[in-house]
């Protein structure tokens, strides 16, 4: 692929896409990113243009084909609660299954071929074993992960009936910030472990609420595979490689390939911060499995992607030193 060539960036101004077109940028390619902003923050996107639009919106869509061309898709775009999945799977299977079908079409039409999808390892449901490999069977619990799943039963098939190359990136839980503290991890609600129990560092929030101390793990805390958002990054440049000479839809976990226990990283991100970071015990949170590790040696070895930055010390402090830059 040409190295300048324009990558349409569903996303772009959310969390892991922004970090992607910082990666894409850094390569050479022009990072287009295409993002309703409903979560996405415009002033993340700092290395191409930003189109605001929505994938219901298929002439919108179409118009950023026709204007810039892209030679190659990521796919970030889409919500990504999963408990407001459950209580409004309506919002997700529109936004996250037919988007996705919108933007397939609009690639068919325009003869884009290469796609890299943001997955993840909610597709997996319960794991039946640990690490969890990429044949794991794929059960999902909630709509969120359902629609994912749907997606690339879309692609498979798609491969197989248009001749679409398509790779689906399964993520464990992203973690971290941009180390040169350029963007970071922003949502709003947050409700992720690693941001909320740096606000509570910070004293922005009074505590961090530990959901269920008595799972079946050795200090009872739920165990969660963190990865640099960073590492991710650079997977999906990978799998833009990997897509110029394979066709055919093909699916790799990225993860630590260790776990780590709520416990430990509150107990981390107290080393980090120097700080006390005050906790609660609370009850366990429904659908939470007490262990998700997963095993992402096909991405090692088929994408040639190495991870960076897994130290869990440098997921936390690379979060914290953005947070800081932030002023919050
Ligand atoms: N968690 C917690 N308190 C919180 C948020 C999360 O104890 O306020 C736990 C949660 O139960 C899970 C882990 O932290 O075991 C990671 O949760 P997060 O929501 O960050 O990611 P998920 O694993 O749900 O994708």
């Amino acid at each position: 692929m040409n190295p300048r060539a324009n990558i349409l960036v569903t996303g772009g101004a959310g969390y892991i896409g922004a970090h992607a077109c910082k990666a894409l940028a850094q390569s050479g390619y022009t990072p287009v990113a295409f993002d309703n902003l409903v979560y996405g923050h415009a002033a993340a996107v700092k290395w191409g243009p930003l189109e605001k639009g929505d994938l219901a919106d298929r002439r919108a869509l179409e118009a950023v084909f026709e204007k810039y061309r892209p030679a190659a898709v990521m796919h970030f775009a889409a919500y990504a609660y999963v408990g407001e999945s459950v209580q409004d799977p309506a919002k997700y299977y529109r936004n996250n299954a037919v988007g996705s079908l919108n933007l397939l079409d609009a690639m068919r039409a325009f003869e884009v071929d290469q796609l890299v999808f943001s997955s993840t390892c909610a597709t997996y449901g319960e794991p039946e074993r640990i690490p969890i490999t990429e044949d794991h069977p794929q059960n999902p619990i909630n709509p969120y992960g359902a629609t994912k799943r749907m997606i690339e039963q879309a692609l498979r098939d798609y491969a197989q009936a248009y001749g679409l190359r398509a790779v689906a990136l399964r993520y464990f839980n992203a973690a971290g910030a941009d180390p040169e503290g350029e963007i970071g991890e922003d949502h709003d609600p947050e409700t992720h472990l690693i941001p909320l129990v740096l606000d509570a560092a910070a004293g922005s929030r009074p505590h961090i609420t530990v959901f269920g101390d008595d799972y079946d793990t050795p200090d009872g805390t739920c165990i969660r595979d963190y990865i640099h958002v960073t590492d991710l990054a650079d997977a999906h440049l990978r799998a833009l490689d990997f897509l110029s000479d394979q066709p055919g839809f093909h699916a790799f976990n990225l993860g630590n390939g260790r776990g780590f226990s709520v416990q430990e990283v509150i107990e981390a991100a107290r080393r980090v911060t120097g700080k006390a970071i005050p906790v609660q015990m609370g009850p366990r949170r429904p659908g939470d499995p007490p262990r998700l590790v997963g095993d992402a040696q096909a991405a090692k070895s088929r994408l040639h992607w190495e991870q960076r930055l897994g130290d869990l010390s440098k997921i936390i402090e690379t979060a914290w030193r953005w947070r800081q830059r932030e002023g919050r």
